[in-house]
């Protein structure tokens, strides 16, 4: 089972005829793509990105230009690994209306140019092969191009010396207290459903985080009650989390090391994780994850290491 997506059912008319192009069929458009868009077009960022098919080039200029913004397009073209749906290389657009692109959009033309620019360097490890990952050093600069907050570009920087690179095991060990959903952005699935942010928190409780995905959230909730809605009830779910693409998220209440549940989606790859689907509560401490159905031991998951399986609990 995969996480709730926005359906067009949703929504109102009014609202899907506005934002039409952001429900194309096949579903190439990133689900967080409209929530980018409707903060840059409100002003509460400098610059957005936009992944879509190059065909939607005059439709989101279109829009985007009734919103007193304009946009420039990426001169590569995604190109998606079959084998591995994390992973991507870039090759030369070729304007071809399928091809996979990024679309930059901004108030101000200049900033869209540029960011454009700076992802074109952010890319060029990736051209014309697969693993050739980002150009980190030039991430930073995108991120500044983005408006995403000093302090998650700083915790950025810092968590991608370390080689495992997992920026949600970062975001966690920093967090005081509660998590917030408005930070909830997992690299758990591709797309990333109803995200409020598109950088990765410097904590899971970013006070300039919160305060961005709180003032969009609200803005999205007078545009589109319904929408709203659909998005706080996909972000407010605990996860167990056991690294990159690796999670559960689990539909239940959290109490301390323990998480007991109605239903549950499997978002990783390893099949000892189908056992979660079995059961109905789950508790986890420093060295090990144990699954029940009620007071029957199901399975045990040794933990790597203390972070290899933690509850987040975003609701
Ligand atoms: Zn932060």
């Amino acid at each position: 089972m995969v996480p709730m997506r926005i359906e067009r059912e949703h929504l109102s008319p009014e609202f899907v005829r506005r934002y039409g192009l952001f429900f194309t069929e096949p579903r190439y458009v990133h689900d967080n793509s409209l929530n980018e868009f409707i903060a840059v077009t409100h002003g509460l960022k400098p610059c957005a990105r936009v992944q879509g098919p190059f065909r939607l080039l005059g439709q989101i200029q279109e829009l985007a230009g009734t919103m007193g913004c304009v946009v420039h397009h990426s001169r590569f073209a995604r190109v998606r690994n079959p084998d591995n749906p994390f992973d991507y290389a870039v090759s030369p657009l070729r304007r071809h209306p399928q091809e996979e692109v990024y679309f930059y959009v901004s108030r101000d033309e200049d900033i869209a140019r540029r960011t454009r620019d700076i992802d074109h360097e952010v890319h060029a490890p990736m051209m014309n092969r697969f693993g050739g990952g980002l150009d980190k050093e030039r991430c930073v600069d995108f991120g500044r191009a983005l408006g995403y907050p000093s302090c998650c570009i700083e915790s950025f920087q810092k968590a991608r010396r370390d080689a495992q690179c997992d920026y949600a095991r970062v975001a966690y060990g920093n967090t005081p207290g509660k998590p917030s959903f408005l930070t909830h952005y997992l690299d758990l699935s591709m797309p990333v459903p109803f995200a409020l942010i598109s950088h990765y928190p410097c904590s899971f409780s970013c006070a300039r985080s919160v305060a961005f995905a709180d003032r969009l959230l609200a803005i999205i909730r007078e545009e589109e009650e319904g929408y709203a809605r659909a998005i706080e009830e996909n972000l407010r779910v605990p996860v167990l989390y056991f690294g990159v693409g690796k999670g559960i998220r689990l539909h239940g209440n959290v109490q301390g090391g323990e998480v007991l549940y109605e239903r549950c989606e499997v978002l990783s790859p390893q099949k000892e994780h189908k056992l979660f689907t079995r059961g109905n509560r789950v508790t986890v401490d420093d060295r090990r994850v144990r699954v029940f159905d009620r007071d029957q031991l199901l399975g045990t998951l040794t933990k790597a290491d203390r972070y290899n399986g933690v509850i987040i609990d975003f609701t």
